[in-house]
């Protein structure tokens, strides 16, 4: 099972948890309480979600950012550090990556 599997399962397991105390709230209370009651938790369980979301795209922002402009580059010729093709001192385009 890869991640977004688990993701996704464990999105499916808050979905199912609310049903859940939906059902029992709507058993033991009579329709318009139960009602008063269903809503802020399905509005809770909304926040939660996405609240999760959010952790899941924020911890892959990082690497996402990270392949971008910021990658180094040391000059195999002279040692330069550099993020060009070429190095700006020697001008060798032979590089190796930190
Ligand atoms: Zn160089």
């Amino acid at each position: 099972m890869n991640g977004n599997q688990q993701f996704l399962m464990q999105q499916l397991l808050w979905i199912g948890v609310g049903l859940a105390i939906s059902v029992s709230v709507s058993m033991v209370m009579p329709f318009p309480y139960s009602l008063g009651i269903m809503i802020p938790i399905f509005l809770a369980m909304g926040y939660f979600v996405r609240r999760q979301t959010l952790k899941k795209t924020g911890a892959l922002q990082p690497s996402v950012l990270g392949s971008g402009s910021s990658v180094q580059f040391y000059c195999a010729n002279c040692g330069a550090k550099h993020n060009q093709r070429s190095c700006p001192r020697c001008g060798s385009t032979s590089t190796r990556i930190s």
